[in-house]
């Protein structure tokens, strides 16, 4: 899932303050899991907002929705109305459901309400942590399934660094354990400690984001 959490207050209230009109609209998906952007956060903000701007001497009139998937611009087609109504939109969504109300509704003003983190996972209530850093060239399978470019911090596929230290990563020991221990305990138990016998070559890159903004194409799928 995409992990993300809402913006400081102040910086909502200051994309809110030029507008007498302002839609909020959440995601009910990834960042409602994370409860970041979902119908409960929408009403959180919104209420928020409403009682900073009365003690300011303004009657901000807010509009609240939530839809299926941001991301996905059939999901927004009943919000035309409603974009349409409103001087502002805060989209509650992850960048890619931001981004995507902007380009579908190409007059409408569209302001983040969240910060986009990462692709993760939750370990527990109220803790999430990153799993895949999206580098187009998955390496899982080397390494028991754990993924060494997004668990150490230094991104190395050979091995450890000199400072992992019982089983915890010398950047921050408290909150991250060595992915290289985490490696090596799995393919322990799976049978496949051999694998780590394979010296990685220098990762391409390309496949990742430094070969620019990338787009999946399905051709078996295009019209
Ligand atoms: S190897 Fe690449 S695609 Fe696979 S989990 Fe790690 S970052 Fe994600
Ligand atoms: S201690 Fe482990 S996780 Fe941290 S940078 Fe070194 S090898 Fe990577």
């Amino acid at each position: 899932m995409i992990v993300a959490e809402r913006k400081p207050f102040a910086e909502i209230l200051a994309n809110a303050r030029g507008a007498d009109k302002v839609l909020l609209v959440g995601c009910n998906t990834c960042v409602a899991i994370c409860l970041a952007g979902g119908e409960k956060e929408v009403a959180v903000t919104a209420a928020q907002l409403r009682l900073a701007l009365r003690g300011e001497g303004r009657a901000l009139r807010i509009t609240e929705r939530c839809v299926e998937r941001q991301c996905e611009p059939e999901f927004n087609e009943d919000l035309g109305e409603a974009i349409a109504a409103h001087d502002v939109v805060l989209s509650m969504a992850c960048g890619v459901g931001v981004q995507t109300l902007a380009e579908q509704f190409p007059e409408a003003i569209v302001y983040p309400a969240l910060n986009t983190t990462f692709m993760g996972r939750p370990e527990e209530r109220g803790v999430w942590s990153e799993r895949c850093l999206g580098c187009g060239d998955c390496v899982l399978d080397k390494f028991g399934g754990v993924c060494p470019i997004t668990r150490c911090s230094k991104n190395l596929l050979n091995g450890p660094c000199g400072g992992s230290a019982n089983g915890r990563c010398e950047v921050d020991p408290e909150n991250i354990p060595c992915a290289w221990q985490l490696v090596y305990d799995r393919l322990v138990r799976i049978g496949q400690l051999d694998r780590l016998m394979a010296v990685e070559p220098p990762k391409d890159w390309s496949t990742a984001r430094h070969g620019g903004p990338r787009r999946a194409v399905r051709e078996d799928t295009v019209p």
